[in-house]
This record gives C-alpha cells, sequence and structure tokens, in this order.
C-alpha cells in the first residue's frame, strides 16, 4: 500500500478525550473514529489488526474442533423471556421497538439464540459433543462507556457454546476452550492469566477469566508470579486427548480477581517473593453452566436408552476489538505503538526519505514491488514530506520493520532497516533484506 494513497489520518496532538494510552494511541495512529459514546468506526489500519486479532482467535477456535456460524445482531424478546433474562438483563441491553410493535434486542451474548438452533435441530445423544461459535457485534448499553474500545457499547466479540451429554464432556469441552484460549493469546504475544471468576448473571458454577496485566485494567488481581513467567506457545495440544494435567497447571497456582480474591488464602498460599497484587484487563470469560439455559428452552436429546436428557452446556467469550486495546496497553513505547508481528497491520514500513529524487524513488519501487509479490505486507511511504515527519508516523503506527532508503544507501547500494521493538538499525543490500523476509 503507497501512503500517498493511503486513508490514514495520523493525529499530532494528544486527544484531550482519551485517558488511558493505548484509547490515545489508537486515535492518534487513525486506526478508530468514535461515532457515538462507546461506538466506534474502524479505519482501514485499525480494521487490518481487528481482522489478524479475528484471524488467530478464528485459528485456534477451529483447531479445537468448533464450528463457526453467524448469528444475527439482532434478536427477539420473546426468546429471551423464555430463559427469564429479557427482565433480569437491564438497562445494558438496548431494546428496541419494530414497525409491527414486536419487541427485539440488539443482542449483548447469544446463549439463548444458540440453545433454541441447537434444540430445532439435534435430537439425538449421538450427535453430541457439538461446540459452535462466532465473531459478531454486540451490543451492552454501559454504564460508563471509557477507554476507548475497551469498554465500548457496541464490540466484537467471539462467543462460543458447547454441548454434551454429560457434565464430564461438558468439563472436557471447557478444558478445550481453556487451551485454546490460552494459545489465543500467547500467539498474539500476550500473557492472559486465567483467574477464577464468579458467573455472575450467566449462572453455572465453573468459569474463568483470562486476565492481561495492565496498569490501566478495570480489575485488581492477585496472583502467583510463577503464573506470569510461564510459557504456553511451542507445546503441542492434542485437543482430543486428556486437556486436565494442563489446565490443573494453571489452575493449581493462586490466581484471583479482586471478586474471588481471599487475602487470607493469598498469603497462605503464596510465598511473599512470588506475590503479585497487580491490576488486569479481561479479554476472555469462559464457563461451565450445566443445564441452566437448556432446561427452560428444552434443548434435550434422547440418551444411550431412549431417556430424555438436559444437556450441558457452557459458553466462553472473547473480547476481540478490546484485544486491540490490550495488546497496545501491553506493547508501546514513547513514541507509539509496538505491534506484535501476529497482528501487526503491515509487517514492513518503507520509507523514501527523497521522493524527487530519480534513483532513490527507484530503488524504493523496485524493493516495494518485490516485497509486495512475495506476499511481505509493506507499507510505501512515498509521500512528499520530511524524513522526521515520516520516521514519527512510522513509529507511531508500530509496524515491526521499518525499511530506510535515503540518497546516501542508494550510492553504497544498502538500505536501512529498523528493528520498531529494539530499534536495532542495520546495513544491508536489498538482496539480502529480500532474503530475510522470503521474498
Ligand atoms: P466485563 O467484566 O469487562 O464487563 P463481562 O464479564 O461483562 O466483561 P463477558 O460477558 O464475559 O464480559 O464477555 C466476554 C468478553 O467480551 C469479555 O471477556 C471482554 O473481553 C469482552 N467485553 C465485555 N464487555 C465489553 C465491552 N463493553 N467492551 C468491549 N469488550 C467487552
Ligand atoms: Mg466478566
Amino acid at each position: 500500500m503507497r501512503l500517498s494513497q493511503y486513508f490514514l489520518p495520523t493525529l499530532k496532538e494528544t486527544p484531550a478525550e482519551a485517558q488511558i494510552v493505548s484509547h490515545r494511541l489508537m486515535l492518534r495512529a487513525g486506526l478508530v473514529r468514535q461515532m457515538s459514546a462507546g461506538i466506534y468506526a474502524w479505519l482501514p489500519l485499525g480494521y487490518r489488526v481487528l481482522k489478524k486479532i479475528e484471524q488467530i482467535v478464528r485459528e485456534e477456535q477451529d483447531a479445537s474442533g468448533a464450528q463457526e456460524v453467524l448469528m444475527p445482531t439482532i434478536q427477539s424478546a420473546d426468546l429471551w423471556r423464555q430463559s427469564g433474562r429479557y427482565d433480569a438483563y437491564g438497562p445494558e441491553m438496548l431494546r428496541i421497538v419494530d414497525r409491527h410493535e414486536r419487541e427485539m434486542l440488539y443482542g449483548p451474548t447469544n446463549e439463548e439464540m444458540i440453545t433454541t438452533i441447537f434444540r430445532d435441530a439435534v435430537k439425538s445423544y449421538r450427535d453430541l459433543p457439538r461446540n459452535l461459535y462466532h465473531i459478531q457485534w454486540k451490543f451492552r448499553d454501559e454504564v460508563r462507556p471509557r477507554f476507548g474500545v475497551m469498554r465500548g457499547r457496541e464490540f466484537l466479540m467471539k462467543d462460543n457454546y458447547s454441548f454434551d451429554l454429560d457434565k464430564a464432556g461438558a468439563i472436557h469441552s471447557y478444558n478445550k476452550m481453556f487451551v485454546a484460549y490460552l494459545r489465543t493469546f500467547a500467539r498474539m504475544g500476550l500473557k492472559a492469566i486465567p483467574m477464577r471468576a464468579d458467573t455472575g448473571p450467566i449462572g453455572g458454577d465453573l468459569s474463568h477469566e483470562f486476565i492481561i496485566l495492565a496498569d490501566t485494567g478495570e480489575s485488581a488481581v492477585f496472583c502467583d508470579k510463577s503464573l506470569v513467567d510461564k510459557d504456553i506457545l511451542g507445546r503441542a495440544i492434542d485437543f482430543d486427548g486428556d486437556l486436565q494435567p494442563t489446565v490443573n497447571e494453571w489452575t493449581s497456582l493462586y490466581a484471583a480477581t479482586d471478586e474471588m480474591h481471599d487475602q487470607a488464602r493469598f498469603e497462605k498460599e503464596v510465598p511473599a517473593d512470588r506475590r503479585v497484587a497487580a491490576r488486569g484487563i479481561e479479554v476472555g470469560h469462559i464457563f461451565y453452566f450445566g443445564t441452566r439455559y437448556s432446561k427452560p428452552l428444552n434443548a434435550v436429546v434422547a440418551g444411550p436408552t431412549g431417556e430424555s436428557i438436559a444437556v450441558e452446556m457452557g459458553s466462553y467469550g472473547v473480547g476481540v476489538s478490546r484485544l486491540m486495546g490490550a495488546i497496545i496497553e501491553a506493547s508501546h513505547d514513547a513514541q507509539g505503538i509496538v505491534w506484535p508481528d501476529s497482528v501487526a497491520p503491515f509487517k514492513v514500513g518503507l520509507i523514501n526519505l527523497k521522493p524527487d529524487d530519480g534513483a532513490v524513488t527507484g530503488a524504493c519501487q523496485t524493493l516495494y514491488a518485490k516485497l509486495s509479490a512475495a506476499g511481505v505486507e509493506t507499507l510505501y511511504d512515498d509521500r512528499d514530506q520530511r524524513g522526521g515527519a515520516k520516521f514519527a508516523d512510522m513509529d507511531l503506527i508500530g509496524l515491526p520493520w521499518q525499511v530506510i532508503i535515503g540518497p546516501k544507501g542508494v550510492a553504497a547500494g544498502k538500505v536501512e532497516v529498523k528493528n520498531r521493538r529494539t530499534g536495532q538499525r542495520e546495513e544491508m543490500a536489498p538482496e539480502a533484506l529480500l532474503a530475510r523476509f522470503g521474498a
């Protein structure tokens, strides 16, 4: 992509309305714009990142055996009356009346809807287990939308729902999601720590929140430092095998949000030098809730001896749009965003230091064409602007690699490569650079 043609409205000034660094950087780097309180438009650069985050979530869901569907944003009130949640949900639910005076709502979550879809299709235990997910916009009329996309009113969530014949099956489904979540967040360069959680309005008796440590997080968290140091990636996962040992490894150590925290237990179980008391951002939340929805909505199957069995369910959410804010909170410096490779909107930012110099522009165009042809996502700053402004913008938008080409380099047959994270610079021949990026 040529920056001269790209819609990238960066801001020099820090927007006054943004209280936390990720919100400031998302506005300054031209990723999003607020349309109403807690409702955002995604601009090209931000939308690229959102799709990458979404894709990682999708790949890990698929790897776990879950199947993707897409349910609507608008739901009927009747559906929610059947589970008893229509009145219970309160003012966070955006209620709508259509032209026929039918009561509708903008879905804050989809337990009721998926349960009826499942109920109307599955009649026998032989068709279990099933796990269905979708990645869809949700609306919750939050009292205090704030921190940009972190606590929006409209936000993108991945939510999935597992259906099993018995509790043991449901726990296995829960464990699959537990492990899929560890992998999902690790792939985004995040340390998300699973913490025992309250089941809240969804109901049920087993639940974990996945929390990223960040000073600006909304929850107070307490955990064993060993969890912060633990690594998940690099381990092969057999989702059909026994996942309980992996889950136990993570859940045997103390980790709790303020709601579930027990100071006496914390002090008893965690040695003083390993006690972490910090703040965190919830990026995912998983629940096992048994027959909380299958009973009222009559989602029953015929069991092996013909008896009717209400299915055992769980639900599992990831805050896809919130993750963008969380990743920036975890990965930025004074100059701007530092994207982890896996979610970076482009891999390379190519900076032309002298667009009016034919040799420099020729070298840039050749390199840009070769990188693009090899599928290396490149943003080419071909704008007629000072080098200083280009460096500042490139640092602000945080692409992992900067490739800088100017008259001196061209004369010497070299380009300069800067690693955004470490700041390390190297000079190399264009061919060496292409080889480095597999082009
Ligand atoms: P919170 O405690 O932050 O309000 P929640 O418990 O209401 O979250 P869930 O119903 O578990 O959230 O939703 C699943 C995920 O969706 C959460 O883990 C979070 O990452 C994300 N999420 C929830 N509410 C919002 C919001 N208002 N804006 C952005 N993301 C959200
Ligand atoms: Mg929660």
